[in-house]
């Protein structure tokens, strides 16, 4: 999902601006280290500062460790977190010579100890470690648990030509050994494949030498060729590059969660959004969304906003411990941009911030905002 401007930037301006619009205060550098919880409301524990009180509280960490523990100390469990969204890891050096090669679509079939085979249609890119995509992403979604538990050692069917079936693959190739006998199987590919990709399913994979001709093909070549195109087995011995997974699968359990209010089950006066959450989705904007929508739902249902109305019930009171100042209806900017973020506005506090991390891997220090609804 990108902006029209496709600088990921806008999306964190425009929540910027309607954080600044509400008078929201931003905290950055200053991660939360510890949440205490009284008959009254919360004192929360800062790193690098005196902390503070509040009644009302959102957790939005992400998938942040220190998040998860804080919840867990609140009384909430956690489903054991396993990256999603991810590319595999194929340590097969032919097919990494091919990256940057895509083909659309392919059928991915992945079968796991835990239960049916997997399967997905979609785009596919090589890489310089393997296989990534859409398809490959979206069934490292649903695979995210079974791979974890299999070490991300699995094996991947590849069917490169999902739109024919095997015996049209078979046909068509000895319709081409019928008519096209004197000419080289290798420069002459009878199916809309990338040229790279032809030469390595010959030779690297069905093992035909570069001279064959497809009058000499013989049967068990054919049968393998077939196969290759149809149905080659790729071993996945990883999961992408260090840290290139795009979400957490796990987080606190659903049913501690009131859906129409983000509020806990467990503990109250706290409310839980976004990726903390055991909800992760494929791609197309799904995370983000979760982000957004339970981000929106716990900030009206903590400015008790009912969902629908526009009036504010009940205005709710917020302490600054002391040392860190009073704060009049919120309007209070310390510090700047860093690891640990936490607002208050007049509707509560925020730890985290509501999908700051826009799409680079969180590392880029300005994307790190946070801002709640009110
Ligand atoms: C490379 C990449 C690309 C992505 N692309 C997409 C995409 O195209 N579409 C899509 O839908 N999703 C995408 N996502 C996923 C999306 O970014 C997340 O699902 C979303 O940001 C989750 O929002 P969140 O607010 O729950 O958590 P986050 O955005 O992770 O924000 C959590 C915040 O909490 C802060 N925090 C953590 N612990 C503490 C603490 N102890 N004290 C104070 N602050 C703390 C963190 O610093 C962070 O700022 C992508 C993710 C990555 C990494």
């Amino acid at each position: 999902m990108f902006p029209t401007t496709d600088d990921s930037g806008t999306v964190i301006d425009c929540l910027l601006g309607e954080a600044r619009r509400l008078g929201v205060q931003l905290y950055t550098r200053q991660p939360v280290s510890q949440i205490n919880r009284d008959d009254r409301g919360f004192t929360v524990a800062v790193k690098g500062s005196a902390g503070w009180w509040c009644d009302r509280l959102l957790l939005a960490t992400g998938s942040s460790p220190v998040g998860y523990r804080l919840a867990q100390a609140l009384g909430h469990r956690i489903v054991p977190p396993v990256p999603s969204l991810f590319t595999f890891n194929i340590s097969d050096p032919a097919l990494r010579e091919l990256a940057g090669v895509s083909v659309d679509p392919v059928t991915l079939t992945l079968p796991l100890e835990d239960g049916k085979p997997l399967q997905q249609t979609g785009p596919l890119l090589m890489t310089h470690w393997g296989l990534s995509g859409p398809a490959v992403l979206k069934l490292s979604a649903y695979g995210a648990i079974g791979l974890h538990h299999q070490r991300y050692q699995a094996s991947l069917t590849i069917n490169w030509l999902p739109q024919l079936t095997q015996e049209q693959v078979r046909q068509r190739l000895l319709d081409l050994k019928q008519d096209q006998g004197k000419r080289l199987i290798i420069s002459f590919p009878p199916f809309p494949l990338p040229r790279r990709l032809w030469h390595y399913l010959i030779q690297h994979r069905a093992g035909l030498a570069a001279d064959l001709t497809w009058a000499s093909l013989s049967k068990p070549q054919l049968q393998s060729l077939v196969t290759e195109l149809t149905r080659g087995a790729y071993a996945i011995t990883g999961k992408g590059v260090f840290k290139d997974e795009f979400v957490t699968c796990g987080g606190v359990q659903l049913r501690e969660v009131d859906f129409k209010t983000m509020a806990s089950r467990i503990c109250p006066g706290l409310y839980l959004a976004g990726e903390i959450l055991d909800i992760d989705g494929i791609t197309g904007g799904f995370n983000f969304q979760n982000a957004w929508t339970t981000g929106w739902l716990a900030g009206r249902a903590m400015a008790g906003v009912e969902l629908g109305s526009k009036t504010l019930r009940h205005p709710v009171k917020l302490r600054i411990l002391p040392g860190i100042g009073e704060v009049a209806n919120g309007i209070d900017l310390r510090g700047g941009p860093a690891d640990g973020i936490h607002l208050r506005f007049n509707g509560g506090a925020v730890v985290g911030g509501l999908a700051p991390n826009s799409g680079n891997g969180g590392h880029d220090q300005r994307r790190r905002v946070g801002w709640s609804h009110g």
